[in-house]
């Protein structure tokens, strides 16, 4: 498999000092960005090339830049004429537009020759030194950085690495997943299910208070009271804690599934994020939502075969016949019951018994397959 570039983000707590300069050098690189939007909409068209030549003859003359890094200055220019060359070949992408003072969050690139690791910090030109907190290790020198602030005023430093891919466990033999509200993903092999775990269930009750809290501080028109701005900022942190906890989850669990199943059949699950559903079911639906992109990410990346099968129908289909039941099963009924056979099964693991089987029979929906229709053939991952 060879090696693979990918990035590794570590957390950054930056003194009041590095602070202050990174929002300064923020502010140079955004100026010269809007003056490189600027030029293009006068009529003339900077490559970068031409850009980079004028940003040397500004450096001479003005102080300001010169107090800023030449290498993220530069960075900036050359995501400026990637993000103009992508508006001209790829579809729906606009040209790249002003970034402005209150809007944008700072975002800052260097590449080797701008950076270096020192002492356990990472060290930025002009004397800026920065505390990393190093959660792993990296698995090889960075390339590149980019160090930028999110909503939240936490700063971030991913590092592209480059990193020698493992190879996944040679394995035969596949798993069906179903997902759902209380066990986020059930499959057909109970050591392998994912419980939606209590952590989340109270994030999403911490949430549903703290945007309670906002909807009572609310004020119709206007400026929005200090009160209001602090339950905002409550919200928006659970929010992210969440979305953190969620992922981490996924990624223990994919892999366990990954490593030990060469099929992955998958509910083709899409949230639908209603206004109108609860905290609790936003939360379990933020938490599929993340268990399947992580599967299905690391699942295809291992090489394995997957293949998304849409839900209609599977909570309705016995596993064992294929008969399907005349009528849809109450979501209080967790017994999966066959008129036909007799079978019985929990009702989500009935379900991602039969994801399974009509992954197994090379197709992508229950309607693929008829009653007591045999498996055809084995499973390979060539198909
Ligand atoms: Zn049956």
């Amino acid at each position: 498999m060879g090696a693979e570039v990918v990035r590794y983000t570590y957390r950054l707590r930056p003194g009041a000092r590095a602070e202050r300069a990174l929002r300064g050098e923020w502010h140079r690189c955004r100026f010269l960005w809007n003056e490189a939007v600027h030029q293009h909409r006068s009529g003339n068209r900077p490559t970068f090339g031409k850009l980079s030549t004028l940003l040397t003859a500004a450096r001479r003359s003005n102080t300001w830049l010169r107090a800023g890094s030449q290498v993220a200055q530069q960075q900036t220019l050359r995501t400026y004429g990637q993000a103009l060359g992508h508006s001209f070949t790829v579809k729906g992408r606009g040209r790249p537009q002003p970034k402005s003072r209150k809007k944008t969050l700072p975002s800052l690139e260097y590449t080797t020759r701008g950076f270096s690791i020192w002492d356990r910090r990472l060290v930025l030109p002009k004397g800026v030194s920065v505390p990393v907190v190093w959660s792993r290790e990296l698995p090889s020198e960075p390339t590149s950085v980019r160090v930028y602030r999110d909503s939240l005023g936490h700063w971030y430093a991913p590092f592209v690495v480059r990193r020698e891919a493992k190879r996944a466990p040679v394995v035969d033999g596949g798993i069906g997943v179903d997902w759902g509200v209380t066990t986020t993903a059930t499959t057909t092999d109970d050591r392998h299910d994912l419980p939606h775990l209590g952590h989340r269930s109270r994030c999403a009750a911490e949430l549903a208070k703290a945007q309670r809290t906002m909807a009572r501080r609310r004020r119709k028109p206007g400026r929005q009271s200090n009160g209001y701005q602090r339950a905002k900022r409550q919200a928006a942190r659970l929010h992210k804690k969440a979305a953190r906890q969620n992922q981490h989850d996924s990624r223990v669990w994919a892999k366990q599934v990954v490593d030990n199943h060469h099929l992955i059949a998958v509910e083709d699950f899409k949230p639908k994020f209603l206004a109108k559903s609860t905290m609790a079911r936003k939360a379990a639906d933020a938490a599929v939502g993340a268990a399947k992109r992580e599967l299905i990410d690391r699942a295809e990346r291992a090489g394995r075969k997957v293949v998304l099968v849409k839900p209609a129908y599977t909570t309705m289909t016995c596993s064992s016949c294929f008969a399907r039941a005349k009528q849809q099963l109450g979501l209080e009924e967790r017994t999966f019951r066959c008129e036909t056979c007799g079978h019985t099964d929990g009702r989500d693991r009935n379900a991602a018994r039969v994801i399974l089987a009509v992954a197994e029979r090379g197709h992508t929906s229950v309607d693929g397959i008829s009653h007591f229709q045999p498996p055809s053939g084995s499973v390979d991952g060539a198909a």
